[in-house]
């Protein structure tokens, strides 16, 4: 196993803990050196690979090269980094991995700008207000978590965020990242904001640096094309993770599905079909939890302006434990959106991906708490009804 990281696996999800003081560094780490050694994997760290020649199953270092019979391509994401004048200068960080959140760590300084408001941008805005930091957010679009949210429990999360002291710029986009040879500030199409620490989070694309022109077929959005059993358009070779794309469970559409367990699980049915099994991947799931200070939010699925307006149908309910906001195209569960009590979500999800008719389902059901999954919606089966028609 070849990695350019200098450490063994850890997880991306807990770095915002870590940067908020609320972990200790050794705990994110997932592996240690040893569990490769005890599984028999020769794990070789601070290993980048600058070439590859998939004529001659060759990988190439600055000093070596590595043969290999079958190859599993996981060169993940990076982040997107637009050519802003300013991107080269200390105290910016596009957080991706342990070396980035160390330097947030390590940052000194009292006002930080978080550029990007994906759940990566808004954890990091937490947690760096949570150390006591000024934080101001800049995003290009309309609210926040544009790709998770629809408008109305965007703003739900937006006054969350403001309430404890996060500054929220929306519609704004940031066209350069002032100072000297340090970050001084920002500036964006409407003003200028101070800045010691700049955290640039706009979004992840797949990491194919290494790949030549032509040497694997990759989908329109840009990621490695994988059948179902992961492998590639070269003989012997698989790849998985967020360099590839894949289907989506719910809606069935083929793309980038960057979140961890859809990696996880490729990865594993990659590695297994390189060794000679025939397992398939049964499609990605867009599942994204954040918690916004002391408040879980969850979304499923596909938000409502991904579905045409003229089969699109949305409820938006707040209830005791939350806000709920079901997506539906004509009578199909597609997405659930949901802040407050979100464990309650996870019953809807089978009901998304049985993409069953649910008005027959809520019909059939004589008490709504039938089915399983459709206890949570008890309080909107009327509504529900209703807006079938
Ligand atoms: C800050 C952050 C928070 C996240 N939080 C969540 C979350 O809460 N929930 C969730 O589901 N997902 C989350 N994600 C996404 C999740 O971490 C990714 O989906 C997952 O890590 C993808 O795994 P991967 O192995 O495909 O890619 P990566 O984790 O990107 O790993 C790819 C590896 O390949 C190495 N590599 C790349 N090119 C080369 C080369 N040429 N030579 C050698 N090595 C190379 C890289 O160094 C890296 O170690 C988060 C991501 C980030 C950055």
């Amino acid at each position: 196993m070849v990695t350019k990281e200098p450490y063994p696996l850890y997880s991306a999800c807990i770095l915002a803990d870590y940067i908020a003081d609320r972990i200790p560094r050794q705990r994110v780490f997932l592996r240690t050196a040893e569990d490769y050694a005890r599984a028999g994997i020769e794990l070789m760290l601070a290993r980048p690979v600058l070439d590859w020649s998939p004529e001659r199953h060759m990988l190439y270092f600055d000093d070596g090269a590595l043969r290999y019979d079958r190859l599993v391509i996981a060169t993940g994401s990076r982040p997107l980094i637009p050519p802003v004048p300013g991107i080269e200068k200390d105290g910016f960080v596009a957080l991706k991995t342990l070396r980035d959140a160390d330097l947030l760590r390590m940052a000194h300084g009292k006002n930080a700008v978080v550029v990007g408001t994906g759940p990566v941008g808004i954890e990091a805005a937490i947690a760096l207000r949570h150390r006591g930091w000024s934080v101001s957010v800049v995003e290009m679009l309309d609210r926040v978590l544009p790709r998770l949210f629809d408008l109305p429990l965007a703003n739900t999360l937006k006054n969350r965020l403001e309430k404890r002291g996060i500054n929220i710029f929306l519609d704004e986009k940031v066209l350069e990242i002032l100072g000297g040879t340090r970050v001084e500030g920002v500036q964006t199409d409407r003003r200028a904001l101070p800045a010691d620490v700049v955290v640039w989070v706009i979004g992840m694309r797949p990491e194919l640096t290494l790949l030549n022109e032509g040497q694997l077929l990759l989908g329109a959005s840009g990621g490695i094309a994988v059948d179902r059993h992961m492998q590639t358009t070269q003989e012997g070779v698989w790849a998985c993770g967020d360099c590839v794309e894949s289907e989506d469970l719910v809606s069935g559409c083929t793309g980038l599905f960057m979140l961890w367990h859809n990696a996880r699980l490729q990865g594993r049915i990659a590695g297994a079909n390189a060794a000679g099994a025939g397992k398939r991947y049964p499609g990605s799931v867009n599942i994204t939890t954040i918690n916004v200070f002391d408040e879980a939010a969850a979304s499923v699925g596909t938000l409502a302006s991904e579905v045409s307006p003229g089969e699109r149908k949305v409820l938006h309910r707040r209830s005791p434990w939350g806000e709920l906001y079901l997506v539906l195209k004509d009578t199909c569960l597609m997405g659930v959106q949901a802040v407050g009590r979100t464990e309650r979500v996870g019953g809807l999800i089978g009901i998304m991906l049985q993409g069953k008719d649910l008005r027959k389902t809520l019909v059939r059901a004589s008490s709504p708490a039938d089915g399983p999954g459709l206890g949570i919606l008890r309080n909107v089966r009327k509504d529900l009804l209703h807006l079938f028609g």
